[in-house]
């Protein structure tokens, strides 16, 4: 082994988070089985404080099955995560299960905002009061300050004007920024993004992208499984290529989307165009 990786196995967890205080995700070697099928086969991934992540590859390689082992939504076989310096739960190689207490998981969730495809709003809630719920139920907020800050962040995510509309009554890009604003409400400390738009009519993507945009500008860390190429390309720091279970390659767009070095990675491209 070189000296560095002899460096970072024999360094404890706390130690090598040390040395990087910019680092919120790392992830180390991740492998995730449903039914002895193994989905996730040995992912690395560091994620930086501040930057965007895109997530891309074929349907079924394993992506969303990653971002859900991020928030502890499934727990990894192998491996581990660790979400600023905290260690996510894990299975040894004994089998057993290294669970982490309900408190430790929900107090871990609350600092991961998580945008799924499909925006899951309360129906009986206005947008005003999908957005509060969170911080008063989860965080125990005063509710006249968690009202506040849920209309700052409506205005933010451009719908001012709708805070007492019902979800039947948006569209479908209203819902999701509703979602987007209702994650925000958290102050969490990282944003994981599954596919946001793919549910979306078309026009309704831009609305949203634009929304992930600003936030990206004012520097929430994120990651987004996407199928937007042109969202990675203009906002990604970073953009991660996902095939079977493994990273294939990753780098900056201009090299990952633009002149990918893998087969694989410039068949899925080719696809997408
Ligand atoms: P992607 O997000 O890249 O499309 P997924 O992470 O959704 O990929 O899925 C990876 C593989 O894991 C797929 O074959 C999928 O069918 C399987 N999978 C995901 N979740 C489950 C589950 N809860 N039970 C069984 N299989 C699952």
């Amino acid at each position: 082994p070189t000296p560095s990786s002899q460096l970072t196995s024999q360094t404890s967890p706390s130690a090598r988070a040390d040395s990087d205080h910019r680092r919120l995700v790392h992830a180390v070697n991740v492998t995730k089985a449903f039914h002895g099928t193994e989905v996730l086969k040995g992912i690395d991934m560091d994620v930086h404080k501040g930057e965007v992540v895109c997530l891309l590859g074929p349907s079924g390689s394993g992506k969303t099955t990653f971002l859900r082992c991020i928030n502890q939504l499934e727990t990894i076989d192998g491996g581990r995560i660790w979400v600023d310096d905290n260690l996510m739960g894990y299975v040894d190689k004994g089998g057993r299960l290294h669970r982490l207490h309900d408190k430790e998981i929900a107090a871990q969730r609350r600092d991961i905002g998580m945008v799924f495809q499909r925006f899951n709003l309360f129906p009986h809630m206005t947008a005003l009061q999908n957005v509060m719920e969170g911080p008063v139920q989860v965080k125990g907020a005063n509710k006249g300050q968690a009202k506040a800050r849920a209309k700052e962040l409506l205005d933010r995510v451009g719908l001012g004007d709708k805070h007492g509309a019902y979800p039947a009554q948006l569209s479908g890009g209203q819902q999701q920024r509703v979602a987007i604003a209702r994650a925000l409400a958290m102050d969490p400390k990282l944003m994981l993004f599954d596919e946001p738009t793919s549910a979306l009519d078309p026009e309704l993507v831009g609305e949203v992208l634009d929304v992930m945009k600003e936030l990206a500008k004012a520097g929430m860390t994120m990651i987004v499984v996407t199928h937007e190429m042109s969202f990675a390309r203009d906002v990604a720091d970073r953009v991660v290529f996902m095939d079977a279970g493994v990273v294939v390659e990753e780098g900056p767009p201009s090299q990952c989307i633009d002149a990918p070095q893998h087969e694989r990675t410039r068949r899925f491209l080719q696809r997408m165009r």
